[in-house]
């Protein structure tokens, strides 16, 4: 028998990197079953050139547990290892490489909790003692026996093994008993060797026999060796993929799309990525990529990896070009990593393309699906804009699907202002928004529905994009305003008539908080509402963007009060009668006011001309004087005029009415106001 030493420079390293990796002890497993299938792949490969002669024979690499022997052993039957092969791979290699990793990532754990491949000598971190058991492919090699316990010292002595290949014994210590846990073990199969190359049993498979479970003869193989991203696209069928998702997210909706990736130059990538269907909100649906590196689960992380839209997409990637073995700043800036993430945003887009031009009535039905993630792509990768702006898609709000240019070509005859700006209305809510739809279409406009969760970030990027391209809301201002023309129609009325409308009816608006209202009158014939209430195209989307978060800027408008236009068709019939009303009531109270008012302007005006061409010096003081008490006096008989229209607001039921039918269709009338309204419309009945 040898005893030896191994060649480590520290000698306490085993409690130093059970601390360090204390978070991340699972993963001995992974690099167990991955050496065990890498020598079966071996022995598989010397076989195919020749170079191994004897029976391949069942290959299937066995993970068991001893429960009361308290060890967890990995058997493979692959190339195994002679006396000296223990001596250069175990004892000199896999510890010197320890040590050597230790040293350098010895001030930042999180380096080496990210670490992959810290190999065979990962076994340390759950056993208090790793035996090898192992005998070569090569003809009369003996077998060899070699143990550790976590300290420097080693044996090895030859012993007697029947098979060819290599036993992996665990001796799991008392802090990892876990370890030793059937379901334990068969969850961490499944997460990290569920694709492996090489069969991988755990136990046998279990059925029911007289009301109890019992093993069956059958090996337990716990992974595909084959799926489906390392086979080739000709080979799958549209089943296969589906098939291949559900493996992977057993309890999701089917995926809308798939993009099989396959690249050996300049870098070595394979993968599927599916488009799944998003629920709504998208930051909870991100990080499902599952990345592998040889088939071996490394991390479902991908962030750095990929664009962050693309965080949205679920599937798996495999590459042994991503180095795992660093921290994530610095993967980011690897210019492999940049060069994968480029391709696959390239992939993605023209797979997306290919789709919209081939099968556009797919693409269509899917789109309602697929938007919130192109959109979000758009706004967030300028390269992936330049290809989504091609087959982005426009919906209006009877469920037609156009591109941008599509759409353009279809509503420049009718939309396009009288400054060239092509303006595309649209609606957020069918319902909520349905007179002014209406109003739109009844114009000849077209509608869109833009009711995503980005899409005020979207239609702004549009605008940015598109010179003389506007996205103006059908609730942004009356019908004849939305697309200015220039035969929009004049108001028949004087201003004192305006000046009337518009104050008497500010005063009986509702006080509601943080919200405000500005009065104004416009011709919007007969056969249109008597009031609409309209909000602001830029105001209200700042205030959106803001909700959705982003610069401090759009805080600062999500602070501002609501601000709302109540405009007063002078050409419905009920707008008319309340100002014949008003001026029949208030006409005598009115008079001599207004005779005051017109006195004073005229004074006013007198004097001001003669002041033309004086410096404020030449002045007369008497004169300065005498234009303060006018501006006094005219602002208190303006104030007093308007207490004559405010009281005669309050007063007539018309004013409320009509001023509370046009918040309540549009959801603003609530509480007090609301239920006051109800009560004075059946007072009216
Ligand atoms: P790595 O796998 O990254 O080379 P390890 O520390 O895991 O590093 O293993 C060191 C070496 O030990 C391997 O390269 C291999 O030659 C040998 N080895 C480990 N496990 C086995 C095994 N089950 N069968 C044969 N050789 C093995």
């Amino acid at each position: 028998m040898a005893k030896g030493t191994i060649g480590v420079t520290t000698n306490n390293i085993f409690p130093v990197i059970k601390k360090f990796l204390y978070s991340d002890h699972e993963i001995f497993l992974r690099e167990l079953v991955s050496n065990a299938v890498d020598a079966t792949q071996k022995l598989k490969t010397l076989s195919s050139v020749g170079d191994f002669k004897g029976e391949m024979g069942d290959c299937t690499v066995e993970v068991s547990l001893n429960k009361e022997a308290g060890t967890l052993t990995i058997s493979d039957k692959g190339i195994g290892m002679t006396a000296e092969e223990i001596e250069k791979y175990i004892n000199q290699i896999a510890f010197s490489g320890a040590t050597e990793f230790l040293d350098k990532y010895k001030n930042d754990a999180n380096a080496i909790i990210g670490h992959f491949g810290l190999g065979f000598y990962s076994a340390f971190m759950v056993s208090k003692q790793v035996e090898i058991i192992t005998k070569s492919y090569q003809e009369g090699a003996p077998a060899q026996h070699w143990t550790c316990d976590g300290s420097p010292e080693f044996t090895l002595e030859e012993c007697e093994k029947a098979e060819r290949g290599t036993d992996i014994i665990l001796h799991i210590d008392d802090e990892n008993k876990e370890f030793l846990e059937e379901s334990r073990i068969e969850t961490l199969l499944n997460k990290y060797c569920k694709f492996l190359p090489v069969e991988i049993a755990f136990g046998y498979k279990k059925e029911w026999k007289d009301g109890k479970e019992v093993e069956t003869s059958e090996k337990n193989i716990i992974n595909n060796t084959t799926p489906a991203w390392t086979r080739r696209p000709a080979d799958l069928t549209d089943e296969d993929y589906m098939k291949f998702y559900h493996e992977l997210y057993p309890y999701a909706e089917d995926p809308l799309f798939h993009i099989h990736l396959n690249v050996d130059y300049p870098f070595n990538l394979t993968g599927i990525l599916y488009f799944p269907r998003l629920k709504e909100n998208i930051h909870i649906e991100r990080n499902k990529i599952q990345l592998y590196c040889n088939q071996v689960f490394v991390t479902d992380s991908v962030d750095g990896i990929v664009p962050e839209y693309l965080t949205l997409l679920h599937g798996v990637l495999d590459s042994p070009d991503i180095p795992l073995n660093v921290s994530r700043s610095y993967l980011q800036a690897d210019s492999n990593v940049k060069k994968i993430s480029n391709h696959i945003t390239k992939k993605v887009a023209d797979r997306l393309f290919e789709i919209f031009k081939n099968d556009r009535a797919q693409f269509e039905e899917k789109w309602d699906a697929l938007k919130i993630f192109i959109v979000f792509g758009m706004l967030t990768d300028e390269k992936f804009y330049e290809k989504a702006k091609d087959f982005a898609l426009l919906k209006n709000i009877d469920g037609k699907y156009f591109t941008f240019e599509e759409y353009k070509e279809l509503i420049k005859g009718e939309q396009t202002d009288k400054d060239g700006n092509l303006i595309c209305l649209y609606a957020h809510n069918i319902e909520e928004q349905h007179s002014y739809i209406e109003a739109a279409r009844a114009k000849g406009y077209d509608v869109l529905l833009l009711d995503g969760q980005l899409d005020s970030h979207w239609i702004g990027q549009f605008e940015q994009k598109n010179e003389k391209t506007k996205f103006v809301r059908v609730d942004s201002d009356v019908v004849s305003k939305l697309i200015a023309k220039s035969d929009t129609p004049e108001v028949e009325l004087d201003n004192t008539q305006k000046n009337a409308l518009t104050t008497l009816f500010h005063a009986a608006i509702p006080k509601m908080e943080k919200t405000e209202f500005i009065v104004s009158v416009e011709a919007l014939g007969e056969e249109s509402l008597p009031i609409l209430v309209t909000q602001n195209e830029f105001m209200r989307r700042m205030k959106e963007m803001s909700k959705n978060g982003g610069n401090p800027m759009m805080s600062f408008y999500g602070e501002m009060p609501d601000s709302y236009s109540l405009v007063l068709n002078s050409s419905h019939r009920l707008i008319k009668e309340v100002l014949d009303a008003e001026e029949k009531e208030c006409a005598s109270a009115i008079a001599p006011i207004a005779e005051e008012i017109k006195n004073l302007d005229h004074r006013k005006l007198e004097l001001k001309k003669s002041h033309k061409d004086k410096k404020e010096d030449e002045i007369p003081s008497a004169e300065k004087e005498e234009l303060e008490t006018i501006d006094k006096q005219l602002s208190d008989l303006g104030d007093k005029r308007n207490g004559i229209y405010s009281d005669f607001a309050t007063k007539n039921p018309k004013v409320k009415q009509l001023i509370d039918l046009a918040l309540l269709a549009n959801n603003i009338l609530k509480g007090k106001d609301l239920a006051e309204f109800v009560k004075r419309s059946v007072n009216l009945l």
